[in-house]
């Protein structure tokens, strides 16, 4: 009798070891599961970056997906800028709402099949509200009236806010170098100005080499539906501010 209750202890004892060694092997498998899982989480967003997907997720498009022989070089992911500051950090790629990315892709075509060693280089496309503040803010030794003039004020919003609007040059793919347009790319003053190409040429500050070349691309530009601005060569809207307002939400 005591040595069939030893043996019942015992068959038990054995019973709730196996079943807890059990439980732990399963919880080690499940762990590992979810820190495999955790890890491709992790790896995706180191890949693409937070503001990246906050604007796929808004419907922007990375315009290189759609035609790879665009380049892309942002300005303000790089301290050659205006302000001297990378203010975009992780953000190397160009986005823009569906449509004014597919009028984009028809530039770039209408440009190579008239000037085949020519490539659209964009320096700007898609601008977070989050920057435009930042750009704002890095000004503030200038009076808000006259900073308007370099940079949108936040409180309005740039078409860059909405995807909408991209700022870009030629890129000579021979000579392995953008085109001479003038001025910089962020030259704020007159030469710069569209509006005032004729006169910088009639006064020499502008030679006829660098009109054709704005001329180039403008012509690509306006050719797909894009519309140009008075005071910056490479800046172009692909919608009035109110119809982007309309249509789409700020990128923040
Ligand atoms: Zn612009």
């Amino acid at each position: 009798m005591f040595s069939n209750r030893v043996l019942f202890s015992y068959i038990l004892l054995l019973g709730v070891w196996a079943c807890q060694t059990k439980k732990a092997a399963d919880k080690k498998k499940t762990d590992s599961v979810v820190t495999k899982k955790d890890s491709v989480v992790a790896l995706r967003q180191s890949i693409v970056p937070e503001v990246e997907q906050r604007m796929i997720k808004q419907g922007l498009v990375d315009i290189q997906t759609l035609d790879s022989t665009i380049m892309v070089e942002l300005k303000y992911s790089t301290t050659d800028n205006f302000v001297k500051t990378d203010v975009y950090g992780d953000l190397t790629r160009a986005y823009l709402q569906s449509k004014p990315a597919e009028m984009l892709v028809k530039a770039s075509k209408a440009l190579q099949e008239k000037y085949p060693d020519y490539r659209l280089l964009v320096y700007d496309a898609a601008r977070p509200l989050t920057v435009q503040h930042t750009l704002w803010n890095l000004l503030d030794s200038i009076p808000p009236k006259k900073r308007e003039d370099f940079v949108a004020s936040p409180a309005i919003a740039s078409i860059h806010n909405f995807g909408s609007a991209v700022d870009l040059t030629v890129y000579d793919n021979v000579n392995k170098k953008p085109l001479d347009m003038g001025t910089k790319y962020d030259f704020f003053g007159d030469l710069a100005y569209p509006r005032l190409e004729y006169k910088m040429l009639k006064e020499g500050k502008l030679n006829k080499e660098q009109v054709a070349n704005r001329i180039v691309l403008r012509e690509a530009m306006i050719k797909s539906g894009y519309m140009r601005i008075e005071s910056e060569w490479w800046h172009f809207n692909a919608i009035s501010r109110a119809k982007a307002k309309r249509l789409y939400k700020i990128v923040e």
